[in-house]
């Protein structure tokens, strides 16, 4: 007989575990609390318009990809996805305008022309990011940190054996980048990539400027369809594979019999499994599911991740003076971390609009542009964000006026607003965190927690809030790590049973 597994949400990395056991040759079960799958990334619609409600830029897509080969499927029998070319819009206070082009040779220029920077100092800049991801990425992102036998690879010797002043360990991400960087401008370009796992670029250790790497050395893709048709074709491929999902239903608890997961408990009843899987946040986990037993506190209580205030406006206009995806910079940007350190929000923060209607324009109403208008905020604290919501929306509308020329305040015919509240709500998301734990110190690597519990058997996690952390990719690969363990435990357990008795 099969053995079974239950994976409780029916977020990116629920799906993808569910997917990976079921080729495996689990049965699996999926319960989520909401109608739908995706968690956050699941689309938004009202009055002609749709928004994904969170992840908007796709890395990697060969993670997405491999699932369904794994599968024996074709990729592109499901869905499509496009390379972005510019990549990214910046806008500055000054009025520059710059565009991160795809072509790294075009990027620099574009760089030179318009800064002070050379062309060979990003080139060699970008060159330098990907030696420390190639480096880092077998053990820190497809590995286990809490297994021993990671530490036993040829890559985690070249890993302790490289120059920590190299691999990033001493200095935060600004520091790294303003010790490369003379112009300001591109200074800022860079430390905004702490802000794609929720974190502050002058706390956060200028290792994780590796979060750059894929968009300038691999690509940065969009879903034809949007990002939320991938966990869309996640649960079609699931279901094809037989998974079987109970939506509209919410785990209470996590049954554990003798130190071991036997099941979940829905509503009163009892569903046994020999292995649970929980995508759910780690923080509700612990307090919500497994009220009896003790909370790992040296993960549960790390600083946690930024959040965000999203405006999805419905725009009666197209506006050619934007591409895909921008960014409005603030004009003092440590000002703006150091605003969200504090539990606030600057008074000028950086606006990021995404506008997926200008690849497909079914996205909004006819003539229109779907914008997702986005500024990093801090995860929530009992802040009041309606009133937060009501003098951000005036301060953003201001900003985005000024840096594209033109008032935009006519053109918005329908609004949608998420922020940090909201979001914990809808995806039980712990404070609303969009990536569980920061990364604003050097071993947060190592504080997340494990893809397993240490405590009770045959109980796993996976997605942002555990090893190896947020985003789309890294969910996908924190899926993969635990189907493997799952895997290889099962198996251990099976060549530990068939050795004869010792006599
Ligand atoms: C605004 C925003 C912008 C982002 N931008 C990007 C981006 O551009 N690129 C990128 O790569 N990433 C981005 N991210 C991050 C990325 O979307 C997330 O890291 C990722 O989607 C998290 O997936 P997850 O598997 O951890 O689960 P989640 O999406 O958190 O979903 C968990 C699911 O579990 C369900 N659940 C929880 N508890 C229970 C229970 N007890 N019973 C049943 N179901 C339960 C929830 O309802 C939810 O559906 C963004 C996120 C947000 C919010």
């Amino acid at each position: 007989m099969k053995k079974s597994v239950i994976v409780i949400g029916a977020g990116i990395a629920g799906l993808a575990a569910a997917i990976r056991l079921s080729a495996q040759g689990y049965q699996v079960t999926v319960f989520e609390s909401n109608p739908t799958v995706g968690g956050k990334v699941s689309w938004i619609k009202q009055d002609g318009y749709q928004w994904g409600l969170g992840a908007s830029l796709l890395t990697f897509p060969e993670l997405v990809d491999e699932l369904f080969e794994l599968c024996g499927k074709r990729p592109s029998d499901y869905y499509e996805y496009i390379r972005l070319d510019p990549i990214t819009k910046y806008f500055y206070e000054d009025g520059t305008t710059l565009n991160a082009y795809a072509d790294k040779n075009k990027l620099a220029g574009e760089i030179a022309e318009k800064t002070k920077e050379k062309k060979e100092t990003v080139l060699s800049y970008l060159q330098y990011l990907h030696e420390i991801f190639d480096l880092t990425e077998h053990t820190f992102l497809r590995k286990s940190l809490h297994r021993w036998n990671t530490y036993l690879t040829q890559n985690a010797a070249d890993i302790f054996f490289t120059n920590p002043m190299k691999m990033g360990l001493f200095r935060t991400i600004h520091k790294k980048n303003e010790s490369v960087f003379k112009d300001k401008r591109i200074v800022q370009l860079f430390d905004r990539y702490a802000t794609y796992n929720g974190s502050n670029p002058y706390k956060a250790p200028s290792v994780l400027n590796i979060i750059a790497h894929p968009e300038f050395n691999r690509g940065g893709y969009i879903m034809k369809d949007g990002m939320p048709s991938i966990t869309q074709n996640l649960y079609k491929l699931a279901q094809e594979m037989g998974v079987v999902f109970h939506l509209n239903t919410t785990v209470d608890e996590i049954v554990v019999q003798h130190k071991k997961a036997v099941g979940v408990k829905v509503a009163g009843a009892v569903y046994r499994a020999d292995t649970i899987v929980c995508n759910m946040d780690i923080n509700f986990a612990y307090s919500k599911l497994l009220s009896h037993h003790k909370e790992p506190v040296r993960y549960t209580r790390q600083e946690k991740s930024t959040s965000v205030i999203i405006f999805y406006w419905g725009m009666k206009k197209k506006f050619p003076q934007l591409d895909v995806h921008n960014i409005l910079f603030s004009s003092d940007y440590e000002q703006e971390f150091r605003a969200i350190s504090r539990g606030e929000i600057s008074k000028d923060p950086t606006v990021y609009i995404f506008v997926s209607s200008k690849v497909n324009p079914d996205h909004a109403a006819p003539d229109g542009e779907n914008w997702f208008t986005l500024i990093n905020v801090p995860h929530d604290s009992g802040q009041d964000w309606e009133a937060y919501v009501e003098k951000y929306r005036h301060i953003m509308t201001e900003k985005i006026n000024r840096l594209i020329g033109e008032d935009i305040r006519p053109y918005i015919s329908t609004e949608v607003v998420n922020h940090p509240q909201k979001i914990r709500e809808v995806t039980q998301s712990y404070m609303g965190a969009l990536y569980g734990n920061s990364s604003n110190k050097v071993m947060s690597s190592f504080l997340r927690h494990p893809n397993f519990s240490s405590d009770i058997k045959d109980l796993y996690f996976c997605g942002g809030s555990v090893h190896p952390g947020g985003g789309v990719p890294v969910c996908l690969l924190s899926a993969k790590i635990t189907a493997d363990l799952i895997q290889s435990d099962n198996e251990k357990r099976k060549q530990h049973k068939s050795l004869p008795a010792a006599t």
